[in-house]
């Protein structure tokens, strides 16, 4: 059953799709910052094959990172958490942190098809990830989505003034006690661990109107 939070949490990627227009449920992120150990539904995501292909994916870029001479730090070991002034917490962990010649690269590894929000994460991660972090100390990072078949870059000029803002707003308005607005919609709820006892509002199925034959052409 939920309980409450002392203090707001928030793990970083449940902002990313919102940050990037691919969520709209706000919602979900606002239950998850104020509320623990809530019935979780098991959702579309086969967890244990992701959890396979995505390791297979670190390791194998780990050793790319190694051999290209870089010093590289790995999932765990990149965990961190920044309590801001207004008491609300962000956590995340970015798969791998690279340094080499004075510059850090941070990534994340993405086995699905390439999605805005996995840019929108890495930018999370740049702007939260080296503040009071001693490896990053005057050292210019940046940043990357490594996929099976190449690599994006997000340069550090992307984590411009307007991304900076939604961030930030977006962080405070998850973070307040005021409940966000719900969007049911099945392509959301699918993925979505929110059970029934707390979310009534879940959609099962796609719209009936998502499949139909025409004589239009
Ligand atoms: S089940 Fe759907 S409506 Fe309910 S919180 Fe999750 S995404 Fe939002």
């Amino acid at each position: 059953m939920a309980t409450r939070r002392d203090t707001p949490y928030i793990w970083a990627t449940w902002l990313t799709k919102l940050l990037s227009g691919e969520g709209q449920c706000e919602w979900s992120a606002w239950f998850r910052a104020h509320h623990k150990d809530y019935d979780r539904l098991p959702t579309d995501l086969d967890v244990a094959a992701w959890t396979l292909d995505h390791g297979q994916l670190v390791r194998t870029r780990r050793e790319q990172l190694l051999a290209e001479g870089y010093e590289v730090f790995v999932e765990d070991d990149n965990a961190f958490k920044r309590v801001g002034k207004t008491g609300i917490v962000v956590s995340g962990k970015p798969d791998l942190v690279a340094f080499r010649d004075g510059r850090g690269v941070i990534e994340d590894c993405k086995t699905g098809r390439p999605r805005t929000s996995d840019s929108a994460q890495v930018l999370v991660y740049l702007l939260l990830f080296p503040i009071g972090n001693p490896r990053c100390a005057g050292l210019k990072m940046s940043g990357r989505v490594v996929y099976r078949n190449g690599t994006l870059d997000v340069p550090p000029e992307s984590l411009d003034a307007a991304f900076r803002e939604r961030f930030v707003a977006l962080v405070q308005r998850v973070g307040a006690e005021k409940p966000l607005a719900k969007n049911p919609a099945w392509a959301e709820c699918r993925f979505c661990d929110i059970g029934p006892t707390d979310c009534l509002y879940r959609v099962d199925q796609p719209p009936e109107s998502a499949e139909a034959s025409t004589d239009l052409f």
